[in-house]
């Protein structure tokens, strides 16, 4: 199941990265009636079961609160042991990837493995419009932003929350930080989707009832309203990120 991490067209993973995925070695199989766990590393992980759980509970909250059924998943986890960064390229970003198309999702970073593995699986019950232009941001003119990816990260997020037992006030002061960090990210125009992830998942938790209000009665538009006319109000600063650690939940390790 591991093949597709090594494929060479694959550019999600770095060559240190692709290496230790050959070392590893399957230790943990599961196969429950929503999905199938394929848990893989180069010594015996208890946070594969963790995640198997975790995704169970999900299958079922996303039938409790949006009467989705999912299909069958195969997931496929890895426990690379690469921390993230701010820096703004898919290696030191991203930490999973799946192909609605098709029945496989893969997770390969050890760090919030957790809450990457609920980003993957809700993918497959949600789709959310994929470009648009924010012109909120403190420094540059506009921004373009993914609200697929925003969304499916704010939802990750508060599921993370609700299994780690976490406040979303608590997570808004984490996030707050990432956000200021963002901001002041020198490059004027992201390549990752880096700023969904932080900056605009960030303006939706600030709203969170009303948006998974709008979210359950299918009123997309009025989410994209929302963010469209709220502004950033930091003042740009100079923080020195260099080698700074990136975790885009405060409760990623429960
Ligand atoms: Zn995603």
């Amino acid at each position: 199941m591991k093949s597709e991490l090594l494929e060479s067209s694959n550019d999600y993973l770095t060559q240190a990265m692709k290496a230790y995925v050959k070392k590893t070695k399957l230790v943990y199989y599961k196969k429950y009636t929503q999905c199938t766990i394929w848990g893989y590393s180069i010594k015996k992980n208890k946070i594969y079961e963790l995640c198997g759980k975790r995704i169970k509970k999900l299958y079922n909250d996303l039938f409790k609160d949006f009467g989705i059924t999912l299909k069958h998943l195969n997931v496929v986890l890895v426990d690379c042991p690469d921390h993230r960064k701010f820096i703004d390229d898919t290696f030191y970003i991203n930490g999973g990837f799946t192909y609605l198309g098709g029945d496989v999702v893969y997770i390969y970073r050890y760090d919030e493995m957790l809450k990457v593995a609920l980003h993957e699986v809700i993918h497959h019950a949600f789709f959310f419009k994929e470009k648009a232009l924010y012109s909120g941001d403190p420094i540059r003119p506009n921004v373009t932003i993914n609200f697929n990816e925003a969304l499916v990260e704010f939802l990750a997020t508060l599921y993370q929350l609700k299994y780690t037992h976490n406040t979303v006030k608590n997570e808004l002061k984490h996030s707050l930080n990432c956000v200021k960090n963002v901001v002041n990210m020198p490059n004027m125009v992201f390549t990752t989707q880096l700023y969904s992830y932080i900056v605009i998942k960030h303006l939706l938790l600030k709203k969170h009832k009303l948006i998974l209000r709008y979210i359950k009665n299918k009123q997309y538009d009025k989410i994209y309203q929302y963010v469209y006319n709220t502004k950033i109000n930091i003042k740009p600063s100079f923080i020195n990120l260099a080698n700074k650690q990136l975790t885009f939940v405060s409760a990623s390790y429960e």
